[in-house]
């Protein structure tokens, strides 16, 4: 299957490492023209809007906190002043503070529910909206995790915003169909990325974790970013409202759907 972006423009949040970067390039190299959404290391977005001008592509990297809906706006006006439209919007832009439940203070729920709950309803609409003005349709890609549907002790503010990011797609493929707006999330298990680092370091964590996929094996950030590819190309046009997991089959091992 030929897959192609051209002439098409994306959004990547989060898009200077891990998942959001390997999604970037991705799209780069097929074609598109891409905002490099980055929030603290402007070199890692520079360098992410290097590599894809090497691929033969335009990219322009843009600072923004996704919590913020100001910088969302502004996210989504840098594709229009820069390259006209946007076609694409991966919200991928994430983060995780592990700790127990009953040591959890308020503040870590506000900030990782404003970090992935917020800021991916802030991206689905800031994009909508513009894809609506401009007409065509468009599509949302949301980066969830097997989390939207597996618990995780001592991860509760990181699984309900992942639960929530699920529901959102759900009620926003339906809003949004009128407009010819697909909306699909997508569901990574363990994803060799700077969010796993602690993994090198604790090998017995990485065992216990291999046990709990049937693939053996922890993912790698291009293969995610070859599932949005194809959610963003013409190949994925009747496809909303869905999630797809892709985690070596550990939500099926853990038996919680
Ligand atoms: P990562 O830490 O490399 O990427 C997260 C990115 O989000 C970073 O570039 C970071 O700068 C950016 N970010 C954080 N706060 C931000 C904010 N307020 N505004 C804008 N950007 C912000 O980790 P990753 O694994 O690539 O994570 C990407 C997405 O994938 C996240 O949504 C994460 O929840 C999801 N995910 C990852 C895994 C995994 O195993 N790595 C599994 C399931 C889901």
């Amino acid at each position: 299957m030929q897959v192609s972006l051209r002439d098409k423009v994306a959004i990547v949040t989060g898009a200077s490492s891990g998942i959001g970067r390997a999604i970037a390039l991705e799209f780069g190299r097929s074609g598109a023209r891409v905002v490099v959404n980055y929030h603290g290391h402007r070199e890692d977005g520079e360098e992410v809007v290097r590599q894809i001008a090497d691929a033969g592509a335009e990219a322009i990297a843009v600072q923004g906190d996704v919590s913020q809906q100001a910088d969302v706006r502004g996210l989504v006006e840098a594709a229009v002043d820069r390259f006209g439209k946007l076609d694409i919007m991966v919200n991928n832009a994430g983060i995780e503070q592990r700790m127990p439940f009953l040591e959890t203070p308020l503040e870590v729920w506000e900030k990782v529910i404003a970090v992935n709950l917020t800021g991916t309803w802030l991206g689905c609409q800031e994009a909508a909206r513009q894809m609506v003005r401009q007409g065509g349709g468009g599509r949302i890609i949301n980066i969830s995790s097997v989390h939207e549907d597996l618990p995780m002790p001592t991860n509760s503010p990181y699984c309900a915003a992942k639960g929530g990011v699920r529901m959102l797609a759900r009620t926003l493929a339906v809003e949004l169909a009128p407009h010819k707006i697909t909306v699909n999330n997508i569901a990574p298990g363990a994803i060799e990325t700077p969010m796993n680092s602690n993994l090198k370091e604790h090998p017995e964590l990485l065992q216990q974790l291999l046990h709990e996929i049937p693939l053996g094996r922890i993912g790698r950030p291009e293969e995610v970013a070859q599932l949005a590819l194809y959610l963003a190309s013409e190949a994925a046009s009747y496809i909303t409202g869905s999630t797809y997991f892709i985690d070596g089959g550990m939500i099926r091992h853990s038996g919680s759907l």
